[in-house]
């Protein structure tokens, strides 16, 4: 099973212009293969494989423009072949035709091959192995073991260096457990289970989601293309990642207990589209954070042999007394948190018995 380790990197000035001298060489093969793909198919009306372009560029391009010999050649490869997938998208999919690369594209990465023993993370000393640059300097929190198979390096706008490492590691199987819970997505909290477990918003995302505020209302007054205008900006980066990552890595944690504990995992199958229709809730929509933790949930059920459904949001989870199947039409205001079934006199609490719902609609749905 391939799976990748992503670790930040920290490159000294050497490595740093040696990765941005590969960004831009990656930029350039993409955009004269994509033209010369282009200009083929116009002059010629003759389709060109992504092996065709790669040749083009190491007996064309290499010695029109010797300084691509400066950089690893497999990123240039990859680059190429990027290029390609997005070529064959284009006429599969019939995505957008594909664009060329701008200089000031905020998305900068190579990735390189493993080939003798090129690639190598030492975890002891902190430092990851990688083609051109030598050793790199890197924060190693976690240890992998198994086969390198590519190694992307990336610059985020904030101007901070990752490595992601692709290894092919052996599978270790999760013994096989009876529990099973259900999820109700919630809106003041991230969720509630059928245990009645409440996963809170992190408030630090909060706290980040203000400044973030702040500094977006602090940059329009900045003159544009100023000094302060692009420091500004740069905080607003640091800021938007700073989100991203906490939310991540609170959902990764989250997502590790729920997948850890159970064999069965349900939740509801949202379609955010619709509910942001409704404006009361548009505010407080944590779509992101939703769309992510299914996300995780899906791939790592996956992977550990667990089963991960989602039943569809027509079903009344939040009205039906999970104990006798009453439909309660008074549970639909929002308002009520707490309810007593009117039939069989059971209290509920409005999400975890929405949880409870959900879990055996998903459990009647697979037997
Ligand atoms: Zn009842």
């Amino acid at each position: 099973m391939l799976k990748a380790y992503k670790y930040r990197i920290y490159p000294n000035q050497a490595q740093k212009v040696q990765i941005a001298k590969t960004f831009g060489c990656c930029r350039f093969v993409y955009n004269q293969t994509l033209a010369y793909r282009k200009e083929t198919y116009e002059k010629e009306n003759k389709s060109v494989s992504k092996t065709d372009c790669n040749n083009y560029c190491n007996r064309k391009l290499k010695k029109e423009y010797e300084w691509l010999k400066e950089v690893d050649k497999f990123a240039l490869t990859n680059a190429i072949y990027n290029m390609d997938s997005a070529y064959q998208k284009f006429f599969k999919e019939h995505a957008g035709y594909p664009k060329f690369k701008s200089k000031h594209d905020n998305h900068r990465s190579y990735t390189t091959n493993h080939t003798n023993g090129n690639i190598a993370a030492d975890f002891e000393g902190g430092k990851v192995k990688l083609p051109k640059l030598k050793e790199v300097r890197a924060k190693l929190h976690r240890k992998f073991t198994g086969q390198i198979k590519s190694a992307t390096v990336s610059q985020v706008p904030s101007g901070k260096y990752y490595v992601s490492i692709l290894v092919e590691t052996a599978h270790e199987e999760m013994a096989h457990t009876d529990h099973n819970i259900g999820i109700d997505l919630g809106i003041k909290d991230l969720c509630i289970t059928s245990d009645g477990k409440v996963y809170e918003n992190p408030g630090t995302i909060k706290k980040y989601e203000r400044k973030l505020k702040r500094l977006q209302r602090q940059l329009a007054h900045k003159e544009k293309r100023s000094r302060n205008y692009y420091k500004k900006k740069k905080q607003i980066a640091v800021c938007h990642e700073k989100i991203t990552n906490t939310r991540k890595n609170y959902l990764h944690k989250i997502t590790h207990e729920m997948i850890s504990e159970n064999q069965v995992i349900v939740s509801e199958n949202l379609q955010i589209k619709n509910m942001v229709k409704n404006h009361h809730l548009a505010k407080s929509i944590h779509d992101v954070s939703w769309y992510e933790l299914t996300r995780q949930l899906c791939y790592k059920a996956e992977w550990n042999g667990r089963m991960y459904i989602k039943v569809d949001t027509f079903y009344a989870s939040s009205q039906l007394c999970f104990v006798c199947g009453y439909q309660n039409a008074e549970t639909k205001d929002l308002a009520v948190r707490k309810w007593i079934c009117p039939v069989c006199g059971a209290g509920h609490d409005r999400d975890v018995n929405a949880a409870k719902n959900i879990l055996a609609e998903g459990l009647r749905q697979i037997a």
